[in-house]
Parts: C-alpha cells; structure tokens; sequence
C-alpha cells in the first residue's frame, strides 16, 4: 500500500536531511518548489482515479469539416465587467443573428453562455464569410463547453475532463495556534476549517488546544492531466488534545466516523463559536487557568471582535431573546434533556423567543452590551438547572452508523486508519534519521 521507509528515505536524504525534534518539510524530488505540495509527503501508490461525472463523445466537434478548418480563424475574447455574450459578440465583429444563433445552439449546455463570468476566456472561431463556426468556452479546469456549426445549426455540448485525485498526508504540531500549524503543514484555509469542524463536537478549538497537540491527516489532491488543481475531501483525521487522541474518518455519504462507526456528530457543539475568530488570543488564552476562573462564574468566555457570528450549540428553542442590563442583548435555548444553553452580551440578536433553531444557526453577534467589560461572548451550559462546563461535560454518545454499511465501514476505516499511521512511521523514520 506505502511506499516503504526506504525508498522515501532514499528520495529525501539526497536532497534534504532532518534534524530530530525539528520540523520537518518534506519535499518529494519531483515535486515543484513554491505549491504547498513541499510540506506534504505525498503517497503515490494510494492513487485512485475518479471517472468524470459524465463522458461525452466527441464526434460534433469531428463533423467541423476540413473545408471549413481551413479557412478558420480562432479568436480570445476575455469577459470584462458587463459584458454579455450578446457584447463580445459585438466587439468581435459578428452580427446579431450570429449571436442569437450561437446562444440558442442545440443542447441544454448553451444555457450556460447565459452565465458568463468576468475574467473567463471565450475562443470564437469563424470563416472568411466572418461566419461563427465553433465556440469553446472552458467552465472550470475540468469542464469545457464546446458549440459547433454542424450543418446551418449550432449544437452545444459539455466535456469533462478526467479528474485524477491522488492522496496526500499532513501533519503538524500546535505551538501557536491550530491556525499557524495548519499553515505551515501547507493546508488551506478551507482544509484548517474543515479539519477543526470535525472535531467540533469533542474539541473547543478556541479554547482547549494546548502547545504539543499534533494532527495528522490524509486528504485528496485533485489533478487533471498532471496539473494540480487543488485539494479534495479529508479522508481521515487525527487530532491529539491535551494527550487525548480523537480519529475521524470520511464515508461515501460525506460523513465523518470514528474508526469504531460512530458519528462524529454530537447533540452539542463544543464551542458556540468559530476558532477562526478566536485563535489569535491563543497565546494570551493558553496559560489562562480555564476552569478556575468557570468555577468563578460558571461560563465560558468567549473574547472576540464585536459582529463575530455566534451559532446554536445544539438543536432547541428559543426560551428568552432580550435585553437587561446585566445580560445585554442575550438568548437562552431550551434543548431536550433538560439542557439550556445560554449566550449573552450580544451585539445583535439574531432569533425571537418561541423559535425553534438548528445547530450551527446564527442567533446573535458578539458584543459588549450589559455587564461586560469589552467584547465578548459569556456561554453557559445548564443541566437540570446545574451549571456545567460545557466544554468537558458529559455527553450522551453519538448515533452509530446505520447498521447496513457497519461492515463496509469497519473496513474502509481500517484502511485509512492503517495508511495514517503508516505515514506517520514513514514520517518518524524519515525524521530520525540522520
Ligand atoms: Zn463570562
């Protein structure tokens, strides 16, 4: 499945060497400078090719005759702001009836000239009579639209191209934030976000990373033709909080699972909001003593800029959304089990008393209204009426996956679960080495 420690260790010692407890940027031979690929050991023989979502013949485009791609001329017409294709049309010199005739071309996909983009490329290519012949308008990297004269009609039709998805590994230890780490690991902002939003229900990553937690991953890089054109889903995640180990791993309904089937979903979000918003008080947040300073006041606190969107730990109603002057602008959700959640100081309210609200709803925006002393979101978790801390209590185990797919995903989780932590020993004796 892995290439063995010796090829990659034979591919890195001639161009790199490591130092022990350093961190390491691993760049494979072949692979360019300057893309985020150097910090990322890729696993060549875990390649999986994905088909195109649909697989056009090409015989339109052959029936352009020679006659006809003799005398053709081809031209580049950007979109600029404003533009139509009825406008381009005009700054190339065809007539109206041209245009017409292209934008109404045979085919469900000549709709798409409707939805032109600023910056997209359009190749027009015409005759001596300045007659349009063919359009070929590329969609995205992967798909183009191609309209062609076929007879006295146009017929428009899609190609995909094929999407060859490659699987890479990345790793990284938190010294200053989650955000910093996952940057240097060469993740992007989505993969950082999409990373910590698996772990939403177990991690509060605002507030409970610590200097030394690791992640690894295994994701997909997307290539079309050997071009790299930008990464896929996280296959499977590993997060190490505070010594305790989390894994996750992705099914086919896009699904995260731990190894042993259950999801990865909870009835509570850890943290009422986003990491992204808070991870630059981390340095100033790491040492602070969390659960004294709960014990004091019996919520979390959340310090952020006023306008930082605060969602629904879990899924309830709406029992207060008011105002007073010691909560500010605040809202307390009823959920089943006897909990409440309640979140105050807000800038905003974004719900009303008797609504009914899904997890990860917005239902304010943090501020400073009420006893606060500068912004900030204070969020309690009540039990029964008892205070708890929300960000180590107790919650009642996820739904595990359907019964049906238990024995597929025992294997698939196995799988990447394996190629996880053989990457890992690749990376450890690459590391070591020396
Ligand atoms: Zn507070």
């Amino acid at each position: 499945m892995l290439p063995t420690e010796q090829e990659l260790t034979t591919q890195n010692a001639s161009s790199q060497s490591f130092a022990l407890g350093k961190r390491y940027q691993v760049a494979m031979p072949q692979q360019n400078s300057g893309s985020i690929t150097d910090s990322i050991i890729k696993i060549p023989s875990l390649k999986e090719t994905v088909k195109p979502d649909e697989s056009p013949t090409n015989t339109i485009v052959s029936t352009v005759n020679s006659q006809q791609k003799n005398n053709m001329s081809w031209q580049t017409a950007k979109v600029r702001s404003g533009d139509s294709i009825a406008r381009i049309f005009k700054r190339l010199g065809f007539s109206a009836q041209e245009t017409y005739a292209v934008s109404t071309a045979q085919g469900k996909d000549s709709k798409l000239l409707m939805k032109i983009n600023v910056g997209d490329t359009l190749r027009i290519a015409s005759n001596d009579k300045n007659k349009v012949i063919a359009l070929e308008y590329p969609l995205s990297k992967k798909d183009t639209l191609y309209i062609n004269l076929v007879g006295d009609k146009f017929q428009s039709h899609k190609e995909s191209k094929t999407v060859e998805i490659r699987q890479a590994f990345a790793h990284g230890t938190i010294s200053s934030s989650f955000w910093n780490a996952g940057t240097i690991a060469g993740l992007t902002d989505a993969q950082i976000i999409n990373f910590a939003n698996i772990f939403g229900w177990d991690i509060d990553f605002a507030l409970d990373l610590r200097t030394g937690d690791s992640f690894h991953m295994i994701y997909e890089k997307k290539y079309i033709e050997g071009e790299y054109i930008g990464t896929g889903n996280i296959l499977a995640a590993e997060f190490v909080n505070q010594n305790e180990l989390f894994q996750a791993v992705r099914f086919t309904d896009d699904e995260y699972y731990t190894p042993d089937g259950k999801s990865m979903r909870k009835t509570f979000l850890r943290a009422p909001v986003s990491f992204k918003y808070i991870s630059s008080n981390f340095k100033r947040k790491r040492f602070h003593p969390v659960q004294k300073r709960w014990k004091a006041h019996r919520g979390v606190d959340y310090a952020a800029k006023t306008g930082t969107p605060v969602v629904a730990a879990g899924n309830g109603k709406v029992t207060h959304s008011a105002y007073n002057k010691y909560n500010g602008h605040y809202v307390f959700i009823q959920h089943g089990n006897g909990i409440v959640t309640k979140y105050l100081h807000f800038s905003k309210r974004a719900v009303k008393k008797g609504q009914r609200v899904k997890q990860g709803q917005l239902i304010g925006k943090v501020g400073a209204t009420g006893l606060a002393a500068g912004p900030h979101l204070h969020y309690e978790f009540l039990l029964n009426g008892v205070h708890r801390n929300p960000r180590t209590v107790k919650l009642p185990d996820a739904k595990p996956i359907a019964k049906k797919y238990k024995t597929k995903f025992t294997a698939l989780a196995k799988k990447r679960i394996q190629a996880l932590s053989a990457a890992k020993n690749t990376l450890f004796s690459i590391i070591t080495k020396e």
